[in-house]
């Protein structure tokens, strides 16, 4: 069998569909969209095209996209635009402790140079709760900014709950929306959005492109000083080639979504139901309802999640472990552990995600490798064994 690929959250490939809409713009029509001349008024028709497609699909206007370098560039402008804009004396962000490292270390960032930021945890479902939110939140409050989605658990948030409320409050919302943007519906003005965050290579589309959403009138600094372009708020030449991918990878995306989400849904509970049924001592991360279709989370006590990591990609298999590598050492998933995990479990983690064309054969296969090396791991583990001896498993 090829090689399974089980790490769409990480990234998923290109589209054949939008390699073959882009490759014209790397080529014949590589004019720059700035450009006043011919070939650039058809770079610029494309990308405004493209704009039109990405505003459709979460129903915004056209001229609140902006198009950025990805989803840690979108984050980035989303919360220090959006602080350096403030003309409070004192501000404060309510962001969770699950968000990406785009997200947070932004967050961290800004503490140091004075801005308060309070991190609400979520339940142990890995879901937050709009009465965390509130209870975080005072008169200094600038901005909310919490994903749509979780990247590690998949678990999805009360997004429009929190929307309400911070319309309500006219606090700015932010929403980390990279790994929904596909699988998820969303309508920034049923939501209540103020700003959002999206990356084309979770999606089949290319890497290095991304887009911020601004609804009109949310005040927001720009984030790099340069050209004009993006009506003066994000200098650079477009990357015409990689917009046009990405509103060509959305817009097959948005059109098989249902059919692709079901099947999904099924491979993902059908092996979530495997692994429960053949494999004792599991736990699963995350909602069980409340979750993306194509994440499925588990830690397998007496196990290291390289361990089995290493094994699964010498039997073909592609997944990610729930650890992130820290100056040369392996630290737990603050995911993981903001769920209330130990840290030895949260060493056991793997994560599982399916994209558009995983199949129930690939999904039978892993099922059956995962029990052998879990096996295989087990036996191998001391800790097992002497839990084993005190008669505690079998
Ligand atoms: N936010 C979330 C939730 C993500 O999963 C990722 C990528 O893993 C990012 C932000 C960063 O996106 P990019 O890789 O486009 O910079």
């Amino acid at each position: 069998m090829n090689l399974i690929y089980l790490d769409n959250a990480a990234t998923t490939p290109l589209s054949e569909k939008a390699l073959s809409d882009m490759t014209p713009y790397f080529m014949t029509e590589f004019g720059n969209a700035s450009s006043l001349h011919q070939k650039g008024r058809i770079a610029k028709k494309v990308v405004d095209l493209a704009r039109d497609t990405i505003a459709h699909s979460i129903g915004a206007r056209s001229n609140e996209i902006y198009f950025t370098s990805g989803g840690t560039e979108s984050d980035n402008w989303a919360i220090r635009g959006a602080i350096k804009a403030s003309k409070n004396k004192v501000k404060h962000i309510v962001t969770s402790a699950i968000e990406h490292p785009a997200v947070l270390n932004t967050c961290q960032d800004l503490e140091r140079e004075g801005v308060l930021v309070t991190y609400v945890y979520p339940d142990k479902n890995g879901v937050i709760s709009l009465e965390s939110i509130k209870k975080a939140v005072n008169a200094n409050t600038v901005l909310i900014s919490i994903m749509f989605a979780n990247n590690e658990i998949g678990t999805i948030q009360p997004i429009s709950e929190i929307g309400s409320f911070c319309r309500a409050e006219g606090i700015v919302f932010h929403t980390d929306a990279v790994q929904a943007m596909g699988t998820m519906e969303i309508d920034v003005d049923k939501m209540n959005i103020d700003l959002l965050s999206m990356s084309a290579h979770k999606f089949n589309g290319p890497k290095g492109i991304g887009v911020l959403y601004i609804r009109t009138g949310v005040k927001i600094d720009r984030f790099m000083t340069g050209g004009e372009q993006e009506r003066g708020k994000r200098a650079g030449t477009l990357a015409t080639p990689l917009i046009v991918g990405m509103a060509s990878a959305l817009k097959e995306t948005l059109e098989n979504r249902e059919v692709n989400n079901e099947k999904m849904i099924r491979l993902r509970d059908d092996f979530i139901n495997g692994v429960q049924k053949n494999i004792p001592y599991v736990h699963l991360n995350g909602d069980r309802a409340k979750r993306l279709a194509n994440n499925i989370n588990f830690s397998f006590e007496f196990i290291e999640g390289e361990s089995l990591l290493m094994r699964l990609d010498l039997d073909g298999i592609a997944v990610s472990s729930g650890s992130a590598c820290a100056s040369g050492s392996l630290q737990a998933s603050h995911v993981i552990k903001a769920i209330g995990v130990s840290d030895e479990l949260a060493h056991s983690t793997i994560r599982f995600s399916l994209g558009k064309d995983t199949t129930q054969e690939q999904m039978n296969h892993t099922l059956e490798v995962l029990i052998k090396n879990v096996k295989v791991l087990r036996e191998m583990s001391p800790l097992y064994d002497s839990k084993k001896k005190e008669g505690k498993y079998v």
